[in-house]
């Protein structure tokens, strides 16, 4: 049996995970898992089903690097078109913003 490279004290079994992208739940994939600390591994092959899935529901790439920008005395950063679209966002929607331990969480209410 494979150890965990992980814990090095758990084997490896065959399983099922559940995989979500940005809070929307992809499927459940083939993993081995750690019997011991519960770490999951996915092949290489299960890795491009995960990034197709996430391709089809339009979740891949929304990530983006953005610039913070200044307006008078505030911070500006700027919502990129390809985001806008996915939350379906709309000029003049109002937003929950608040500061979290390295994040900045931006709600829609
Ligand atoms: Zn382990």
């Amino acid at each position: 049996m494979k150890k965990c490279p992980i814990c090095n004290r758990g084997n490896l079994k065959e399983g099922k995970i559940e995989e979500e992208m940005f809070g929307v739940v992809l499927g459940r994939f083939k993993a081995e898992i750690c019997t011991k600390c519960g770490e999951s591994f996915v092949s290489s092959e299960t890795m491009k089903e995960i990034e197709e899935k996430a391709k089809k529901k339009g979740l891949w790439g929304l990530a983006e690097k953005v610039k913070v920008v200044k307006s008078g005395n505030s911070l500006v950063i700027r919502i990129p078109a390809k985001i806008a679209k996915f939350l379906k966002l709309r000029m003049g929607a109002e937003l929950l913003i608040y500061p979290e331990k390295k994040k900045l969480t931006v709600e829609l209410v």
